[in-house]
């Protein structure tokens, strides 16, 4: 081994040193987006007096409509962002693009002028669309196939995104509370640089993993663009899709509002994904192929569902706390941002519990199965919207609700993460026919923007209905929806074949490791 080979290969505590510097990575990244976004909607809604500074002094609706746009595009970015690292310019350098395009972003949002805010906006989605889905790659590339500390591995760096996300929500609202927004928007960029230095300083420790394009194509597995010429080449779905294309652009005449156009993008889009999908189907050579896809597709629903709820932490939630909550604490005022540290704070305690739970059922030969993991952590995150409810019933009564039903919300929405994320896109790659793998793998992250635009939607609708009309809403579909996926699960997972089953037997260790 030549002395920079044997260098990318040192370990320390067991694992490759390269873990440690991805990790320190995605903690400061995850720093930078979580300490931006737990300010964002306040940010955008602070009038002139507000005590922070002067915000953008937009209403409530318009706030939660961008952010929902916000949300959705950043994990849209994830499929070009996976696409060039595979195709282009390996993982390794897209990821030092992408943080390069981070500093860029945050900072930008440090200067105090309107361009700079949809500028930085802009620059944060493509550099989080560069660096979010490919660092997870080059954590997994760290190992050899077959190596059962892959999935420590992961779970160490899962550590490092809430830790990011607990110290930024910390200080990022310090800091605003003290210094004003754009000294936090000015905060997030600095733990991004220090991200960015870090990544650097240790590429010496990942000369191995992500290299340009590391991953030769393989020239059976299909992508969006063969899907596309095949669509074109079949009229019963071409037309279909056209005749949705023509539905979503006359809504653009019928629509309100100024995001009228932006729905119509999304419409035009999810209208080309619908005939893509069909042609997924047709092309399925076996029932069981077909099947399975039938089991994907309730997953994105599912998914959908899921982020659609959890994601209003940064939307409505984060404007309620502002506005609603009593956050005095023994004469101290809680600055807002912290609340959804409590998500992550959470994770950093109950990951290994709950997967210890879940890792008991199994062994036990209890119900364990990742569909049922998925819909019963939609349930338990569901009913942390009763919290809410409370709270604005509470509010109603007495102009105040206190700060313990947000505690509680962000303790269920974080069972109910610990029990869904972990498994929903391993479960959707074990069930996708190889060469469709990374095609699922880019829907899986549109199913997760999609979710975060229908945040957004849901969250603006309090302007009309009120929080307590709009909590209980949420508790009530959630909660139903994953029910009637818990009334099916026999027939769903026989839908599957035994995908899980004969997963599991392949390598029972690993699927004993406590996966988080
Ligand atoms: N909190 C996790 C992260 O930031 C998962 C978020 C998600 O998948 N929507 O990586």
């Amino acid at each position: 081994m030549t002395d920079k080979a044997s260098t990318a290969h040192r370990e320390l505590w067991g694992h490759p040193i390269g873990l440690y510097v991805l990790f320190l990575t995605e903690m400061w990244e995850r720093f930078s987006y979580y300490g931006m976004r737990a300010i964002l909607v306040i940010y955008m809604i602070a009038t002139a007096t507000d005590p922070n500074g002067p915000g953008l002094g937009w209403s409530d609706e318009e706030a939660l409509m961008l952010y929902g746009w916000y949300v959705m595009l950043v994990y849209l970015l994830s499929i070009p962002g996976g696409i060039l690292a595979d195709r282009l310019w390996g993982q390794r350098k897209t990821v030092m693009i992408g943080a390069i395009t981070l500093v860029a972003g945050h900072g930008t949002l440090a200067i105090e002028e309107t361009w700079a805010f949809f500028t930085g906006l802009g620059l944060i989605i493509l550099g989080v669309g560069m660096l979010k889905p490919n660092i997870s790659t080059m954590v997994g590339g760290l190992y050899r196939e077959g190596d059962i500390r892959r999935d420590k591995g992961f779970s160490i760096f899962y550590i490092g995104i809430n830790l990011g996300s607990l110290l930024a929500t910390t200080f990022v609202g310090l800091i605003v509370a003290e210094y004003g927004w754009h000294a936090g928007f000015g905060m997030a960029g600095i733990g991004m640089l220090l991200g960015l230095v870090v990544y650097l300083r240790g590429q010496k420790y990942l000369t191995h993993v992500g290299n340009a394009p590391e991953k030769v194509v393989d020239p059976n597995e299909v992508t969006f663009g063969d899907l596309f010429r095949d669509l074109l080449k079949s009229p019963l779905h071409l037309g279909i899709t056209l005749v949705l294309i023509a539905i979503s652009i006359s809504m653009g005449f019928i629509l309100t509002g100024i995001d009228k156009w932006g729905y119509v993008a999304l419409f035009t889009f999810l209208s080309l994904v619908v005939g893509m999908l069909m042609m997924i189907y047709k092309d399925l050579s076996d029932q069981i192929q077909k099947d399975r896809f039938i089991v994907i597709l309730i997953t994105f629903a599912l998914v959908i569902v899921f982020w659609g709820a959890f994601e209003q932490a940064g939307g409505l939630m984060s404007i309620y706390t502002e506005q609603k909550t009593d956050r005095v604490l023994f004469g101290w005022t809680i600055p807002t941002p912290m609340f959804q540290g409590l998500n992550a704070g959470f994770i950093t305690i109950f990951a290994v519990i709950v997967a210890n739970f879940w890792a008991r059922r199994k062994l036990k030969s209890k119900e364990a199965s990742s569909i049922f993991k998925m819909a019963m952590g939609t349930i338990i995150m569901g009913l942390g919207f009763v919290w809410m409810v409370l709270a604005a019933a509470e509010y109603d009564a007495n102009d105040s609700s206190s700060m313990i039903w947000l505690v509680l919300a962000y303790f269920f929405h974080t069972i109910g993460e610990l029990s869904l994320s972990p498994v929903s896109l391993s479960f959707v790659t074990k069930l996708a026919p190889l060469k469709y793998a990374s095609l699922m793998m880019g829907l899986y992250f549109a199913a997760t923007g999609l979710g975060g635009k229908v945040a957004g939607i849901v969250g603006e609708s309090a302007s009309d209905f009120g929080e307590y009309a709009v909590f209980s809403g949420i508790t009530i579909f959630t909660v139903v929806f994953a029910l009637l996926i818990i009334a099916v699960l026999k027939p769903l997972k026989r839908l599957t074949h035994g995908a899980e089953e004969a997963e599991r037997e392949m390598s029972e260790e690993a699927a004993e490791t406590l996966d988080v």
